[in-house]
């Protein structure tokens, strides 16, 4: 009988499941709505109903030594639960570990989502297997997980690798969500590439101004038409996403950055910008060695790296 890890995502809108081999292989795949109503209290029933009704019929011959999981919030690992996960209507510290562990009876790993993102690129992704990587996620907001010598960087804190509210020097000044203003995920986030967009619309007369609504699909796609707008835009995100990651280059030395996240999929339009300005601000040593790469999981880097949690954490074996 095979040995499998299960990982899970949850996220804002869904929640995939991935049955994974020990080697890192992706067996089986599904996933449900999250309910995110009255509280986000159906979450985490839905999902052990949901295990639970796999595990008796297409999982019953299968043997998980544990089941790991990625979540949006900040993460208390000693014990097991989850706090300020607001876009999951989640107000209070919610017990997950125990939740998990007492209804399915199999040891059960938590953290961030963009740690677990990080874990899973560092193992079956751009990665390669290596034992120092650094992984940002641009969506929504900005995420980070960073990976030194085959351990997660958590703080102690537990905030460790929160590389989207890194200061950037910059004339904007956007407010951000964790309460400062000019972080990074200001400037480099999808909702940050907009604001920057919008802040020189009225000042420049191009095509990009007769959009009724902004969004990143329409200012890259104008980017790489020439809208000498958009094209500003996607420049200056570029120049400060580049110089946060020559900052954390030079400090760390790490195999490799690794960028990911919906507004990482303008493929290499960004990511030439970027590298241009990271291998500006490198030192010669770390120019030779830290390599900036895209991710390459995509949407399943979640699950890989929840799977792996039970791999590295779980000391039964
Ligand atoms: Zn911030």
């Amino acid at each position: 009988m095979e040995n499998y890890y299960l990982g899970i995502d949850l996220g804002g809108t869904t929640t995939k499941f991935g049955l994974v081999t020990t080697e890192g292989r992706l067996k089986k795949e599904w996933w449900i709505p999250t309910d995110c109503r009255q509280n986000g209290t159906r979450i985490i029933p839905d999902c052990l109903a949901s295990i639970q009704k796999e595990l008796a019929s297409e999982l019953k011959q299968k043997r998980i030594l544990g089941i790991g999981m990625g979540c949006p919030g900040a993460v208390d690992r000693v014990h097991g639960t989850v706090s300020n996960a607001f876009n999951l209507g989640w107000t209070h510290a919610q017990p997950i570990r125990a939740a998990f562990e007492q209804s399915l009876c199999l040891p059960f790993f938590l953290e961030n989502d963009a740690n677990a993102a990080a874990l899973g690129e560092k193992w079956q992704g751009s990665g390669d297997g290596e034992k120092d990587v650094v992984f940002l996620t641009l969506g929504t907001g900005v995420g980070g997980g960073v990976i030194l010598n085959d351990q997660l960087v958590t703080g102690v804190g537990g905030a460790g690798g929160e590389i989207g509210h890194f200061p950037v020097t910059n004339p904007h000044s956007f407010d951000c969500s964790c309460g400062n203003s000019s972080c990074l995920e200001t400037l480099v986030s999808a909702t940050g590439i907009v604001k920057l967009a919008e802040s020189y619309r009225l000042t420049t007369a191009t095509t990009l101004n007769h959009c009724p609504k902004l969004t990143n699909a329409i200012i890259f796609a104008e980017a790489e038409k020439g809208d000498l707008l958009a094209l500003k835009v996607v420049n200056e995100a570029a120049n400060y996403l580049g110089q946060a990651c020559s900052m954390i280059a030079n400090l760390l030395n790490p195999h490799s950055i690794i960028i990911g996240g919906g507004v990482a999929e303008a493929k290499d339009f960004l990511m030439d910008r970027v590298r241009a300005r990271f291998e500006q601000g490198n030192f010669p040593a770390v120019r030779k060695t830290t390599k900036l790469k895209r991710a390459s999981l995509g949407k399943d880097a979640g699950i890989f790296g929840a799977a792996y949690l039970v791999k590295i954490r779980n000391t039964a074996g």
